[in-house]
């Protein structure tokens, strides 16, 4: 968090901007503050085409912000949002998987070292 603290006065100048900047930051700790205390793990994901990318089949249907409904060839029809909520899950479901991978792979890695007394 004190990272984009910083970044926080060179990309927003604007005081009302760094105010709204501070209030997403302090509702974001809070967010991780209760999956914490709720024995959850956050994972950040890329938005980038969560909205635009089907769920059902990985196509990119493009679509206006107003649009609501998100309508692919493959048959996928649902709410917009529904349809990012999926995508955003997928992105950190496969995350999950590749930290999985990247512990088991480290720990087969690792040398055997007798614990400490
Ligand atoms: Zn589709």
């Amino acid at each position: 968090m004190s990272n984009l603290k910083a970044y926080k006065y060179r990309l927003y100048p604007n005081k009302k901007q760094a105010e709204t900047l501070q209030w997403t930051l302090d509702r974001a700790r809070e967010f991780y503050n209760k999956a914490e205390c709720a024995g959850s793990r956050v994972l950040l994901v890329s938005p980038k085409y969560t909205s635009q990318k089907c769920s059902g089949c990985g196509a990119i249907v493009q679509k206006e912000l107003e649009e609501r409904w998100h309508e692919c060839s493959c048959g996928c029809s649902l709410d917009r949002d529904h349809n990012g909520a999926l995508n955003i899950l997928r992105l950190g479901l496969q995350a999950t998987k590749t930290l999985s991978r990247a512990r088991t792979e480290r720990s087969e890695d690792a040398p055997l070292r007798s614990p400490r007394l």
